[in-house]
């Protein structure tokens, strides 16, 4: 009953394998440690160093820890680089997830979650978005998710596999116990961003475009609590092993803030005014992207508990707090 966490290091993985933990569940985390950290992890999880494109390797996994389930985080994630570098993305993002769900498959694996995201659809024009609004994503980033999903259907109907595909919207927020959060030496995230300014990490912030079509002129999108978002996965395998058809869910709150409304809330939570600078627009943004969440609400028992972008915005917060903590020498 073990279920096998690929990418467990990673922001997102590493909120996975506490809530699995938690739960009692049995884990076992493989990473690459390319942009993920062992200390985000509880000490007691077995891990292994190595690649999901690596079928020895993960077959060997499976076999030693009785996996049934796989959960797959491990991929590539930032839009401009898979711009500059299209290849490395199908590389590590579609063809490692296809040599996994094979090595799944040979191993007698039947139940798969897989990471994907709200960049399939696009330069969508509904808001909220349906899940079956057209998917033509503009990135390669946003194409190699796709082509897993494709896959990932394709290898269900032939070889019985059964799989949850979530689309995430915009990821935030730490776990609220304070064992982990996001940690990559690079910000680009707009929360993180923000709490960075506040605790005085860089002098100050930058809002990208104010001329966009929305009541503020910043764009809007539906920020999902991290912690939420792992439940999410936890909701999706009840799904799998009560013997639930295979989906394909839009993971957010259906709920947008806009920039400025982020950084009130950061502001807020951190009483500092720190300085915030309006300049362009960054290529690709779209105006808004919010969730249509009807399906998810309806289809699997999740339950989230930090809706409020201020608890967003403070957890975020009490990380970067930490880590600076950490990196000065200090306790952490
Ligand atoms: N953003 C901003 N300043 C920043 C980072 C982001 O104004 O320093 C804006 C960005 O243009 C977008 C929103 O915040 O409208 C969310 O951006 P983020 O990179 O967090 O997520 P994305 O929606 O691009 O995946």
């Amino acid at each position: 009953m073990t279920i096998l966490v690929t990418g467990g290091a990673g922001y997102i993985g590493s909120h996975m394998v506490h809530e699995l933990v938690d739960a009692g569940e049995p884990v076992v985390v493989l990473d690459n440690l390319s942009t993920g950290f062992r200390f985000l992890l509880p000490a007691s999880v077995p891990f292994i160093s190595g690649s999901t494109g690596d079928r020895e390797l993960v077959g060997k996994i499976i076999a030693q820890h009785g996996v049934t389930a796989i959960i797959h985080f491990a991929a590539s994630i930032v839009v401009p680089d898979s711009l500059r570098d299209p290849l490395d993305y199908y590389r590590n993002n579609t063809m490692n997830t296809c040599a996994l769900i094979d090595t799944a498959i040979q191993g007698g694996v039947g139940q798969f979650i897989f990471s994907s995201t709200a960049a399939v659809y696009g330069n969508v024009k509904e808001s909220p978005i349906p899940e079956d609004a057209p998917t033509a994503p503009i990135s390669p980033y946003g194409t190699s998710k796709l082509m897993s999903e494709i896959m990932l259907h394709d290898a269900g109907r032939a070889h019985g596999l059964r799989f949850v595909v979530l689309r995430y919207f915009n990821v935030a927020g730490a776990d609220p116990r304070g064992r982990t959060g996001q940690s990559g030496p690079v910000a680009t995230h707009l929360i993180k961003i923000a709490c960075e300014a506040a605790i005085g990490k860089r002098p100050k912030m930058d809002v990208y475009g104010t001329d966009y079509p929305t009541p503020d002129g910043t764009c809007i999108r539906d920020y999902v609590h991290v912690s939420d978002l792992a439940r999410a996965h936890s909701a999706a395998l009840g799904h799998l092993r009560r013997g639930g058809a295979s989906a394909t869910f839009n993971c957010g709150y259906g709920r947008g803030h806009s920039v400025f409304e982020v950084i009130d809330a950061v502001r807020r939570v951190s009483g500092r005014d720190f300085p915030v600078e309006i300049a362009g627009r960054r290529p690709g943004d779209p105006p808004e992207l919010v969730a249509n969440v009807d399906r998810i609400r309806k289809g699997l028992a999740w339950h989230p508990q930090f809706q409020d972008i201020d608890t967003i915005a403070a957890h975020a917060l009490a990380w970067e707090k930490r880590l600076l903590g950490k990196r000065s020498g200090g306790a952490g």
